[in-house]
């Protein structure tokens, strides 16, 4: 449907208060204001189908930035794995070829993270942390080779894991520190993709996860906390990758997920009543392709639908016409990288799940259930093999070389390199037969 299209004029949508503006009243009407300048300009001049992503200006922000980071990076001393990702991941998702010097040097830098654990830091020397963790091992998959793959200690990697495993099936992000469930799905995604995934680690946590969702339908950071895009993305995706997510309540959580994304600008927020922020492109844009398999495979499991209804349920689940706008016409800096919203400058992180949810929104990445129906799934890398393009479902707004490559709506890695690392940690395991 789209806004710049859509039923009704761009000036009909604007948010309504009551007349008495507060902080937060003025500043979503300025940010409206924002994004309705940019795309009432597209429209007048009718040039939505030449809305362009400039490919080559963030594949050179990215690159240039591997080469080097300025000293105002110092604040993110404790993140290096995560630029590592953020900015492989970008490329990768842009089509650009990682050639092997880079990736040698990839595989060295993430190497001085690695602790005795098993696990990794944030920098060299310092303390492992499931979340940096994650990042690590997702730039080692997107690296792609051998010795990336033989970098991991999966032994040490595996007892670090069931040390943050706390008795409630919760995990703490490091040890001695906080529980939250970023750490739970942190540590599920890397030992999906790495094959470490065990009825051990796993005891209670599908339980623990069903107790951080609310009344609303969100899914908080712990239990008795308020929903958030990212924290609903942990849970969700950490359902799916142990096959539990029908402990959920999924009519619920698609009902808080669709309310937050944005009349007049078409992005998402992160919880109800927040400013749109172009990195929820991914985490609550995300949500929808895995939705999407979950509701499917309920009506295939209760035979509900007719030959004619047989196919996906829900490629319209949210508006991808209108997230695509935001990131497009709203999110794009001039002079390379990606922003949260008008007026704020690139990052890193921001280019990274832009570009995430660009693809999400673009690429319809369909779960196999018929194969799972068929043949059964025998452990978490099987499953997350399931996931595939459906090319029939790509939906491309202006240019059509916009198309960035598709993510795997869990790892959020691309599709090919989810494939390969998993293919490597199971051998023949891999079969989903039973
Ligand atoms: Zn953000």
């Amino acid at each position: 449907m789209g806004i710049i299209n859509g039923l009704r004029p761009l000036e009909e949508l604007f948010s309504r208060n009551d007349g008495y503006p507060t902080a937060s009243s003025t500043i979503q009407a300025n940010t409206e204001r924002s994004v309705y300048e940019l795309f009432k300009e597209v429209k007048d001049d009718q040039t939505v189908d030449q809305v362009k992503l400039d490919r080559d200006t963030h594949i050179e922000y990215v690159r240039n930035s591997l080469d080097g980071l300025n000293r105002y990076f110092v604040i993110l001393d404790a993140s290096k794995p995560w630029l590592c990702y953020w900015m492989f991941h970008s490329l990768d998702l842009l089509g650009y070829e990682i050639g092997s010097d880079l990736i040698k040097r990839g595989i060295s830098t993430i190497s001085k993270m690695q602790n005795k654990t098993g696990g990794f830091g944030g920098g060299p020397g310092q303390i492992s942390h499931a979340a940096v963790t994650y990042a690590a091992i997702n730039t080692l998959a997107i690296l792609g080779t051998k010795e990336a793959y033989d970098l991991i200690d999966r032994d040490n990697l595996y007892k670090w894991f069931l040390k943050l495993k706390q008795p409630d099936g919760s995990f703490i992000m490091h040890e001695g520190g906080e529980v939250d469930i970023r750490g739970t799905y942190c540590v599920l995604s890397a030992a999906t993709l790495t094959n470490l995934v065990t009825p051990e680690l796993t005891a209670g946590t599908a339980e623990w996860i069903k107790r951080c969702q609310n009344f609303d339908g969100g899914i908080g950071g712990e239990p008795g906390i308020e929903g958030h895009g990212g924290y609903a993305f942990c849970g969700l995706a950490s359902m799916e990758m142990m096959g539990k997510s029908d402990m959920l309540d999924i009519p619920l959580l698609l009902h808080w997920a669709s309310s937050l994304q944005m009349q007049v600008e078409g992005g998402f927020q992160g919880r109800p009543n927040k400013l749109v922020d172009g990195c929820y492109s991914f985490w609550v844009g995300a949500l929808f392709p895995v939705l999407e398999a979950i509701l499917t495979r309920q009506r295939y499991k209760k035979n509900e639908p007719d030959e004619e209804n047989l196919g996906y349920v829900a490629q319209s689940l949210f508006d991808r016409e209108a997230l695509q706008e935001y990131i497009l016409i709203a999110c794009q800096y001039p002079r390379g990288g990606l922003i949260d919203k008008p007026k704020r400058s690139p990052d890193h992180y921001h280019t990274c799940y832009c570009l995430s949810g660009l693809s999400t929104s673009q690429n319809h990445v369909i779960y196999d259930i018929e194969e799972e129906m068929e043949k059964g799934v025998t452990n978490p890398g099987a499953r997350s093999l399931l996931w595939a393009e459906d090319i029939a479902g790509t939906f491309v707004i202006g240019d059509p070389e916009n198309l960035v490559k598709a993510t795997h709506p869990i790892h959020n890695i691309t599709l090919p390199q989810v494939q390969k690392i998993i293919e490597y940690f199971y051998g023949n395991n891999i079969d989903s037969s039973k």
